[in-house]
């Protein structure tokens, strides 16, 4: 399960912060999602759970910062914002486009106590 591994990972970039800051427990942890990384939030909120259980983010609160997909349109020469991988470019309706932006998913900040 993708999301899983992806909690994983997050665990990972938690403890490392926490072994640098001395930090004895998390509150929230802010996640940005680019909307071309197909994640299932869903998911993603229940393997949080599961992963975190037992370790300085335990019952800590997940927040999704959602971040727009970008695209470099070759009719335009511009870049455009796209809801959807798959969609035309909004100012010509082409459907040469490059993604360029929205499939990063990383930590964005922990609040800690
Ligand atoms: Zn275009």
């Amino acid at each position: 399960m993708h999301e899983m591994s992806l909690c994983e990972g997050i665990r990972e970039v938690i403890e490392t912060q926490v072994a640098a800051h001395s930090i004895t427990k998390i509150n929230t942890v802010r996640l940005e999602i680019g909307c071309f990384a197909s994640v299932d939030k869903h998911a993603l909120a229940f393997a949080f759970d599961v992963v975190m259980h037992g370790s300085i983010a335990d019952g800590a609160k997940l927040e999704i910062i959602d971040i727009p997909g970008r695209a470099m349109c070759f009719n335009c020469a511009k870049e455009v914002e796209l809801d959807d991988r798959l969609n035309p470019c909004p100012l010509c309706g082409s459907g040469r486009l490059v993604p360029t932006g929205g499939g990063e998913i990383r930590v964005k900040d922990l609040e800690v106590v």
